[in-house]
């Protein structure tokens, strides 16, 4: 032990937030720096953290730099709390930041890290939204070289990938793109939005909330500044369109346990092989079925 050492130290032995105050103000700079130049791929000197690379080190950085006393963090994965990836994040932040309270419900975060989703209840300014990226650059599947995706990036030249969904079309009739669909943000970086559906595009358009995404094996951090224009890709002829859940009798499916037809639907396959439809975000799904339960007990009453 270094008896120079004096940074507060928590209960478990780790000053505030994991990272030191040098690393989280060079995050916070990114992020400014990210914020001033929507969708652009800001770098930074992304840290080890105590997890591997690609279990959402770059969310994580982001989170520990923003995050202080009074804050109130929501995880989830893939729309859900309590999966593995997610528990455990929600739990180092425990460790590692003394007064920060967690939460399941969307409403009450004032920091929600996300993996694969953007929850269904609309966000407010008064949040921000921190998506864990596995690939931040959109170009990478048509330019393998870094420098020339820079100048591409620079002139605003996404041809190559529009050639790409024009493609797509001409060999399957539609965009196949499922998740991390390419979408130009403020009319000029095309940026990718992380492993979200197409569902949840839409959502980055004008949003009230501050949107960062961070990608912490690529050391890049890039930013949907709150009410700025997010466009997906398209053509004037094929235009962009989200999954829609309809059946084989052309109505749109409902979530079985509560019923909502207005959310992003997961398949679940049961032992029997049957098919099944849940909400993708828990939160949403729990609190319209609590909601539900208290509109049944006052009628009964
Ligand atoms: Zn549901």
């Amino acid at each position: 032990m270094n008896p120079g050492y004096e940074l507060p130290l928590d209960e478990a032995g780790y000053s505030f937030g994991f990272l030191d105050e040098y690393a989280k103000r060079e995050v916070r700079r990114t992020i400014l720096k990210a914020i001033s130049i929507p969708g652009y791929q800001t770098p930074y000197a992304s840290r080890e953290m105590p997890m591997g690379r690609g279990f959402g080190t770059g969310g994580l950085q982001v989170t520990l730099s923003l995050i202080g006393e009074g804050d109130t963090l929501k995880v989830i994965d893939q729309g859900a709390d309590d999966s593995v990836n997610a528990v455990n994040l929600r739990h180092f932040v425990e460790l590692t930041c003394p007064g920060v309270d967690t939460t399941e419900h969307t409403l009450d975060a004032t920091l929600i890290q996300s993996r694969h989703r953007i929850p269904e209840t609309p966000l407010t300014e008064a949040q921000v939204l921190i998506l864990q990226v596995p690939y931040p650059d959109p170009l990478v599947v048509v330019e393998p070289s870094e420098a020339r995706r820079k100048v591409m990036h620079s002139e605003g030249d996404y041809s190559r990938l529009l050639t790409k969904l024009y493609e797509d079309i001409v060999q399957f009739d539609e965009i196949t793109i499922s998740h991390r669909y390419p979408t130009r943000i403020n009319g000029h970086y095309v940026i990718d939005p992380s492993p979200i559906p197409r569902y949840d595009v839409p959502q980055l358009h004008q949003s009230p909330a501050l949107i960062l995404l961070g990608a912490g094996r690529e050391k890049k951090i890039y930013a949907v500044p709150p009410y700025t224009r997010a466009d997906p890709l398209a053509f004037d002829d094929v235009p962009f369109r989200t999954e829609d859940f309809t059946n084989e009798h052309g109505q749109r499916r409902a979530c079985e346990r509560c019923g909502a037809t207005d959310s992003f639907l997961d398949e679940l396959i049961a032992d029997d092989g049957g098919k099944h439809w849940h909400c993708s975000d828990s939160d949403f799904c729990n609190s319209r079925m609590a909601r539900q339960a208290e509109q049944a007990q006052e009628t009964t009453v």
